[in-house]
């Protein structure tokens, strides 16, 4: 909340929610205060109009791409779909971005695009036609470009678009030989990087899975160490929260409630996640999941009984109306800004562990990099080693089962042999990506005597950020 000049109190915009995380860690940085503003700033914000004839009808269409820094280019980050997309919602995601890609070092500026629209209404064609119009729009401001702005799907969009998006800028700027570079998240035949579609999940479950192997943190909230029969709420059953759920429910934790927008399904023993989305696939609805119990009120689930609470919808869904009735040990942001401020400060209080979003869901533009370096390399990952290793492999088990007269079977043949292939090398990338941001963040909190996780990822960051500018040498 803050004042306005008739010293109304009104709900503050998520803007300025991101601001106050950002001034807490701030106050860690002994830094001038101008260089501080400089990073905290929106660079680029472009906002536009554009028709699409819709039928009969010609049809007004409201677009953003918001460029929040240049410290590092290109510009990094998603496009949504939805009909809540609005200006100060684009900027503070583009935000987010600039300090996601910091922490997990990944050479990029934060930027976020939206067009105001609700796909489920709008047929695929009619889709494919704003998309492009977009594209095109972004092209005649020079916002993406390999080395310019690159996007990426997020809400409402996926490997579809991300196509469309490409065969427009490559049409329209014939002859680039780094094209494919232009836009992350293409389907594998349009150079995808194979692993992205599920990166994000991945990474929210290579995140939790490192906080619960500490002793002391999982200590101080009461519970064991592991994530075998940690009870576990998800809520949004997206792109990010259903391989997230999948990743959890495989390493054997109960996931107990799934939250959806019609409503939430609980059973307490665990629901089988591959069988809810064969069940969604079929009724179209999470609900009357047979064995579980419906919970008609879907923002009810956040309330449930569980240790790990992940919210990995929309923003703002953990607020100050709901907060006192969180029961979660836990809460692993995998949506971007899911507590509102003042929510957050209820929970530290509370002792809750909260596993900031700045960091845990960095894992879709962890491997957007990786998807870029591929497509500017033009080569796939592991062509040029994989055979390579696989005979040094050979030779070396050959010396052993010499030295050892002894044969290993067929199948653990197959182990040791086998090359990594670009699944295996864009898995074992994000893995190490997440646990070291997960230590660089925990080391600073415990140095630096920061109360939360939240602000210590916000001080990596913008020391990151700083580091940048220094050598850059804008600032002598
Ligand atoms: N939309 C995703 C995010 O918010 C991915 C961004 C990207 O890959 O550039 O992190």
């Amino acid at each position: 909340m803050y004042k306005n000049k008739q010293s109304k109190t009104i709900p503050c915009s998520f803007f300025n929610c991101i601001e106050k995380n950002f001034d807490k860690a701030a106050r860690f940085i002994p830094i001038e205060k101008g260089l501080l503003e400089q990073i905290k700033a929106c660079n680029s914000v472009y906002r536009m109009h554009f028709p699409v004839k819709i039928g009969k009808e010609i049809k007004v269409i409201e677009a953003y791409r918001v460029q929040h820094s240049h410290h590092k280019l290109p510009c990094k980050g998603g496009i949504r779909y939805s009909i809540k997309v609005n200006q100060d919602e684009i900027m503070t995601l583009a935000a987010l971005m600039t300090y996601k890609c910091a922490i997990v070092d990944v050479p990029f500026g934060g930027a976020k695009g939206g067009i105001k629209i609700d796909p489920q209404t709008i047929s695929k064609d009619n889709i494919e036609k704003i998309t492009r119009r977009y594209t095109s729009e972004l092209i005649r401001k020079n916002f993406i470009g390999p080395g310019i702005d690159v996007p990426a799907p997020d809400y409402g969009t996926g490997e579809r678009e991300m196509s469309w998006i490409f065969d427009t800028f490559s049409s329209i700027c014939p002859g680039d030989v780094n094209a494919l570079a232009c836009v992350t998240g293409k389907p594998i035949s349009q150079g995808g990087v194979r692993g992205r579609k599920e990166a994000t999940g991945l990474g929210v479950f290579y995140g939790i899975r490192e906080l619960c192997r500490m002793k002391e943190d999982m200590l101080s909230v009461g519970l064991d160490v592991g994530l075998v029969g940690k009870k576990i709420i998800i809520q949004g059953l997206g792109n990010v929260g259903y391989h997230a759920a999948t990743f959890f429910h495989e390493a054997g934790a109960i996931i107990v409630a799934l939250a959806e927008r019609e409503g939430a399904i609980y059973n307490k023993n665990g629901l089988d996640v591959s069988q809810v989305i064969f069940h969604l696939k079929n009724t179209r609805s999470i609900l009357n999941f047979p064995g579980a119990k419906n919970i008609d009120n879907t923002e009810k689930a956040l309330e449930l009984e569980c240790d790990i609470l992940i919210p990995a919808a929309l923003e703002n869904v953990i607020h100050k109306n709901n907060v006192n009735q969180i029961k979660a040990k836990i809460i692993g942001e995998a949506a971007n800004g899911p507590i509102t401020p003042e929510a957050d400060e209820i929970l530290e209080k509370k002792g809750v562990i909260i596993i900031p979003d700045i960091y845990l869901n960095a894992g879709g533009v962890t491997v957007s990099y990786f998807e870029w370096l591929k497509n500017l390399s033009h080569v796939r990952y592991g062509r040029i080693e994989k055979r390579f290793s696989e005979n040094m492999n050979a030779e070396l088990l050959q010396v052993i089962e010499n030295t050892c007269r002894k044969k290993i079977s067929i199948e653990e043949k197959k182990i040791i042999l086998k090359g990594a292939r670009e699944i295996d090398l864009v898995r074992s990338g994000l893995e190490d990506t997440m646990i070291s941001g997960f230590h660089k963040i925990r080391d600073l909190k415990k140095s630096s005597k920061i109360k939360n996780m939240r602000t210590a990822a916000f001080v990596l960051a913008i020391n990151k950020i700083i580091e940048s500018y220094e050598k850059s040498g804008i600032f002598p």
